[in-house]
């Protein structure tokens, strides 16, 4: 791999290494202490990480996906609301850990509101995170945070499920859950809207559209939104595995 290829997929790692660069030549001392502190948190990440890993294939194998759409999914309601709370509250670790298993829980059905619950729950209202907060500064202290914190996740929650869509959010995280495109030919009229849209995704043969391609790019997903909303006779679908 060329060494122009390599840099550009570490944009950040390079980005990094320069500010570390400068700050050695600006402030020596600064600079080492700073080496001193990633090196720490490298070292907690690889003692956490592996475990967390492990933990996800195993809760991913043993909890059956309709459990999870059923408890945890868009239709999971307020119930679901509270389970994620808890889940995310009587969870252990840092916070990092959680982005392996609430991608884990979003793939296998979790909505994104519960996944932000989750997430918001296990950064800031932990129960040994509480415990401390009451040894530091009051009972009184933790009980307002904690209202005010679960009601500022929750408006957070609602907020985020409605300005990301979870199945684009898919998409751009995982191959597996890619949507793919699919037209009923027995309700294809051959009318050529969806083909004037997205030729890049449907032509036309013998009078009848079919697909170019089959699995969704995210940046077309928009577009065929639009296709499926404009085709007189609803015969295109988006299904997600
Ligand atoms: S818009 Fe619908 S009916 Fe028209 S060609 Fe496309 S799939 Fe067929």
């Amino acid at each position: 791999m060329k060494a122009k290829t390599i840099l550009k997929k570490n944009k950040l790692l390079v980005l990094v290494a320069l500010v570390y660069m400068g700050l050695f030549i600006v402030m020596p001392e600064k600079a080492s202490l700073a080496i001193k502190n990633s090196v720490y948190y490298l070292i907690e990440m690889f003692e956490v990480l592996p475990v967390i890993f492990l933990l996800t294939v195993v809760i991913e194998a043993m909890i059956p996906k309709e459990w999870i759409i059923k408890h945890f999914g868009e239709k999971s309601g307020f119930l679901g609301n509270i389970l994620s709370l808890i889940l995310g509250s009587i969870s252990a670790g840092p916070i990092y850990a959680a982005f392996p298993i609430s991608k884990m829980l979003l793939t296998k059905g979790a909505s994104v509101p519960n996944i932000v619950i989750i997430l918001s729950s296990w950064a800031v209202i932990k129960i040994p995170m509480l415990a401390n907060e009451v040894k530091f500064l009051g009972v009184s202290f933790m009980g307002v945070r904690w209202v005010l914190t679960v009601i500022a996740i929750l408006v957070m929650a609602w907020l985020t499920g409605k300005l990301i869509n979870r199945k684009e959010l898919l998409v751009s995280i995982t191959d597996k859950a890619k949507p793919k495109v699919g037209i009923n030919l027995d309700y294809c009229i051959g009318c050529g809207i969806c083909v004037k849209m997205l030729p890049e995704v449907y032509e036309m043969i013998d009078q009848k559209a079919f697909i170019r391609l089959e699995q969704v790019i995210p940046g077309n997903m928009v577009l065929i939104h639009k296709t499926v909303e404009k085709c007189p006779t609803q015969a295109i679908s988006i299904n997600v595995d």
